[in-house]
């Protein structure tokens, strides 16, 4: 992963110079944006860890796996969002953590955790450092220092039950890593954000990911049948049976914890074999709502596909052109959609043929397979784009919500003009991005021109934005977390006794409150 964009830089590219054409005049882009620095001439704010300190954390994880090197610390020093990256291009002095440890098991873990409790250090657990909504930023929060507990070493498949479908993946093996292991026994987990090849099993749990076949595999969370974790005040395993009735589930708790409450060690999941088949079809619909009614009648009568989304007339028509400069597709008006089905031949058959018979009714037309088969190869790849974007003058950034399906096409017109009106001129895309039986979440891409001060002025955006999610009933966020960024929506989300609530739970399990600072719980 790079450390100031996204992904494998080999696989960055360049915009053709018809985009760069329709940046200038759709947007104002007025050409490429100043390059970042590089890492050696990155300025980071010294390291305030004590020789004492790094003596004793060493005597914990092993002197191997401690850093206090410039070279350690830049990597682990925020996440992946714009914001994040545009701080990485900054030649001004950065924060990063005073030191990075890397911890091999849980044992180590508690007793970094007592290290930095006796001697007043925060702690950032780090999974695959995707967080886009500042999860990861390494804040002291009042204490002496701050050090990132990079969790990577618990990269095992520790159990694989095939009677019961369940599979025990350490916390630190990213989404690739655990799928090819449980592919080797016939399994699958089924989990693919799209930030999959990087992002980490603890990462999912902790921040309650949701992926792109949701709609056949469920959220993270709705896979997660126990885990494990490593709490200041002791450790847990949680989740005993299929189901319990034993009190409130206690993994609820940490599920979407964020690092404040615990380091998740393990996860318990629910996994299926390999799909035999899989099939593929796109959609078109007229306009946004037509298709927002077909997608809810699908997930109403529960015809079954592993992927359905939807793109409304903007995002359909960039995304067109966007394929076009990666390879090409068939042309495609009005709103395209795209269904997948995944399972064994005769299932497939059936759940594709009520969801076409669906879709029909609703008003769809379809466009056959390419559209569908070419959104599944590109379905890692956009995020490179953003880094293009970037390059070029453009900033681009997204945000997501949720809201019944009643709230759903005024939660899209109040977000849009929230952003068009802290963004005057900017493109507003949006997707149906993940369907349930009594609501939808919605995903916008904002692109606009850089200009000056784009931090200050995406700020601007970003807060009108989630006071209009608040404001027309949606949750502050579906899935990407709250992180730092989320945090300042928290009590109108959950209220005030919600909030005393987490606090009361934290003062338990983190008395010294060393766990991720700044993040999740309204201080
Ligand atoms: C390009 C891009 C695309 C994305 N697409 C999606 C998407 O489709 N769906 C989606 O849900 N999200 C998406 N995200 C957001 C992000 O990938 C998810 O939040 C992901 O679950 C984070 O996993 P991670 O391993 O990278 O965690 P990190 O980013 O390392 O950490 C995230 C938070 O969890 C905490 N944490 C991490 N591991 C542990 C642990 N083991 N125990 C306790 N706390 C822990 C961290 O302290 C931090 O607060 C995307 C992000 C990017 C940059």
């Amino acid at each position: 992963m790079k450390w100031d964009a996204w992904g494998d830089p080999a696989l960055a590219k360049e915009l053709s110079a018809d985009i760069k054409g329709l940046l200038a005049a759709a947007l104002g882009v007025t050409g490429d944006a100043a390059p970042g620095p590089s890492a050696a001439e990155v300025v980071l704010r010294p390291s305030r860890i004590t020789a004492d300190a790094l003596e004793a954390l060493a005597a914990a994880v092993g002197e191997t796996h401690v850093s206090a090197a410039d070279a350690d610390r830049l990597p682990r020093a925020g996440g992946k969002s714009t914001p994040d990256l545009l701080r990485r291009r900054s030649r001004e002095p950065q924060d990063a953590p005073d030191a990075v440890v890397v911890p091999g098991d849980e044992a180590e873990i508690a007793a970094v955790l007592a290290v930095c409790a006796e001697r007043r250090i925060a702690v950032v657990p780090f999974g695959g450092g995707t967080s886009v909504v500042g999860g990861l930023d390494p804040e002291r929060g009042g204490l002496e220092a701050v050090v990132s507990l990079d969790l990577r070493r618990l990269d095992r498949l520790h159990a694989l039950d095939e009677t019961s479908g369940e599979a025990v993946l350490g916390a630190g093996l990213t989404g690739p890593a655990a799928e090819a292991l449980l592919a080797e026994r016939g399994w699958e987990l089924g989990h693919y954000p799209q930030s999959f090849r990087f992002a980490t099993i603890g990462g999912f749990a902790a921040t309650r990911s949701s992926g792109q076949d949701s709609a056949g595999h469920g959220r993270f969370d709705e896979m997660v049948r126990g885990l494990r974790v490593v709490t200041p005040a002791g450790t847990l395993e949680l989740g005993r049976g299929p189901a319990s009735a034993a009190g409130p589930d206690l993994r609820q708790l940490f599920l979407g914890s964020e690092g404040t409450l615990g380091v998740i060690t393990a996860v318990r999941l629910r996994v299926h074999p390999l799909p035999a088949v899989k099939a593929h079809e796109a959609w078109s619909f007229p306009d946004f709502a037509t298709g927002t009614a077909a997608l809810r009648a699908v997930e109403q009568q529960g015809t079954g596909p592993t992927v359905i989304r939807l793109s409304d007339e903007a995002e359909t028509m960039v995304n067109l052109a966007m394929t076009e400069q990666i390879g090409g597709s068939p042309a495609v008006s009005g709103c395209l959609a795209v269904t997948v089905f995944e399972g064994d031949a005769e299932q497939v058959a059936a759940r594709h043929d009520l969801t076409r018979e669906v879709l029909l009714a609703a008003g769809g037309s379809s466009l056959g397979e390419a559209p569908a088969r070419a959104w599944e190869h590109g379905r890692f790849s956009a995020p490179y784009l953003r880094d293009s974007l970037l390059n070029a003058g453009a900033l681009c950034e997204t945000l997501e919500t949720a809201a019944s399906w009643s709230d759903l096409a005024q939660l899209r017109t109040a977000v849009t003009e929230a952003l068009t009106g802290a963004l005057p001129g900017a493109l507003v895309l949006c997707h149906v991005s993940h369907v349930y039986p009594t609501g939808a979440s919605l995903y916008f891409t904002v692109v606009a021109a850089l200009g000056e001060d784009p931090l200050t002025r995406w700020g601007a955006a970003k807060r009108a934005a989630g006071d209009a999610i608040i404001g027309a009933g949606g949750t502050i966020t579906h899935h990407h977390a709250v992180g730092a960024d989320h945090r300042p929506w928290m009590t109108e989300e959950i209220g005030d006794l919600g909030v005393r609530i987490l606090r009361a739970v934290k003062a338990e399990l983190d008395p010294a409150g060393i766990l991720n600072p700044g993040k999740l719980i309204p201080s």
